[in-house]
């Protein structure tokens, strides 16, 4: 069967093929931001440290924040700035009750559905050519994001960086936006190159698919376009490299995997509700989550099966207590904004990615089991299998 957006094992197991690709491309990314965007995001740091307003994180985050602004910028900057009235802010709340309040989630969907489209979306985004003329167009952009829900850790982080540009003057601002959006565009080219052959059906999908999503909650994350799907493919890969040490450090390793991995059917699923999740209790021996969980047995990992967004801050730091090392796993139109969230609640995250996307509520009429890479998943929760550089790659050209 065609991928319905992307496959990571079109040509062999995932583990020896995209993440080894994966990694190499996102080793050229980071060198070539070098002489474009980092020098940004290394002064963007020193301002951070010098105001405290963060603890600084790694300067790759930084970089990966700023090509991040310069796609989405391309991708909705067009219909951002063309919403004037919108009930931004309740919809940025109904976003995090869906969360909170699983029960009332299937309700609140269908709200968030009509007035995101009917608000958020006046028409179909059409990429934007033109850079932001001023603080003001980025603000708008920010606002936008926050109010799809999809996009709130984006939007969290750009706000930091709206402080950050109001410090510039006019010329240099405009100086920075075009070396954003060029190195944007540089990335959006090259990527289409390396990793479109694990993407080959995302922008028919989106072109056939957009009327079916119009009234949809899902509309946003079911309707990325490929340029994203390549930027989460690198934006997993620096986050796991930036969490690394954090998770590997971490006593209690715990594996979080979404409810559409399993054999059966949320009503069949013979799975034991808790407060933290679903614990799969082995009633099928073929099902995906069972092999996990026994794998996890001998190599001491937990798991857990969890709805799709749900509300992470339980996974996060509490006080007192040693950090959890979580992997989180998800299709990728939504894994850098789980990893981002895990962070912030101060969870030591990895991820890993499922090898396609098929669930019945958002990707497929019937529906399928969606797998992932095991040997990838052993290889993050190990502790001596070490962080993947490109030196130890042997990445197929895509
Ligand atoms: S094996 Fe576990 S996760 Fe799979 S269907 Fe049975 S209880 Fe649910």
């Amino acid at each position: 069967m065609e991928p319905i957006t992307y496959r990571l094992n079109p040509d062999g197991p995932a583990a020896a093929t995209y993440y080894r690709a994966v990694s190499a491309f996102t080793d050229d990314v980071l060198l070539n931001a070098e002489g474009s965007i980092t020098p940004l995001a290394r002064a963007y740091r020193r301002y951070l440290v010098e105001f405290g307003l963060e603890d600084p994180r790694s300067l790759e985050e930084y970089t990966f924040e700023l090509l991040n602004l310069g796609i989405l910028w391309r991708t909705y900057g067009r219909i951002a700035l063309s919403v004037e009235i919108a009930p931004f802010r309740s919809l940025a709340y109904l976003a995090e009750w869906r969360k909170k309040h699983q029960r009332l989630k299937p309700a609140i969907d269908v709200v968030r559905g009509v007035v995101m489209s009917f608000f958020l979306v006046p028409f179909n985004p059409v990429r934007i050519e033109t850079p932001p003329r001023d603080l003001g167009d980025l603000e708008c952009l920010v606002r936008w994001l926050d109010a799809t829900g999809d996009f709130r850790e984006d939007a969290l982080r750009f706000v930091r960086w709206l402080a950050f540009w109001a410090s510039f003057d006019r010329e240099r601002f405009a100086e920075s936006m075009l070396a954003v959006l060029t190195f944007a565009d540089w990335f959006e080219a090259v990527s289409g190159e390396r990793m479109g052959s694990y993407t080959p059906n995302v922008t028919s999908f989106v072109q056939q698919q957009t009327p079916f999503y119009r009234w949809r909650e899902d509309r946003f994350s079911c309707l990325r376009s490929r340029v994203e799907y390549h930027l989460n493919m690198v934006g997993a890969e620096i986050l796991n490299r930036a969490f690394r040490d954090e998770f590997l450090i971490a006593e209690r390793k715990t594996v979080l995997l979404p409810g559409c991995m399993r054999f059966h059917a949320e009503d069949a699923c013979e799975g034991k509700k808790t407060k933290e999740g679903i614990r799969c209790t082995g009633c099928e021996p073929s099902c995906s989550v069972n092999r996990i969980r026994v794998i996890g047995l001998r190599e001491h990992f937990d798991v857990m099966v969890i709805p799709h967004s749900s509300d992470l801050s339980r996974w996060g730091r509490k006080a007192g207590e040693p950090a959890t090392g979580v992997v989180g796993v998800a299709c990728l139109s939504v894994l850098v904004q789980g990893g981002w969230e895990l962070k912030r609640h101060g969870a030591a995250a990895q991820c890993v990615l499922l090898n396609e996307c098929g669930c019945k509520k958002h990707w497929h009429r019937e529906g399928f089991p969606t797998q992932l890479d095991v040997r990838e998943l052993k290889r993050v929760v190990k502790p001596d299998n070490g962080t993947r550089t490109a030196r130890d790659s042997t990445a197929k050209p895509a």
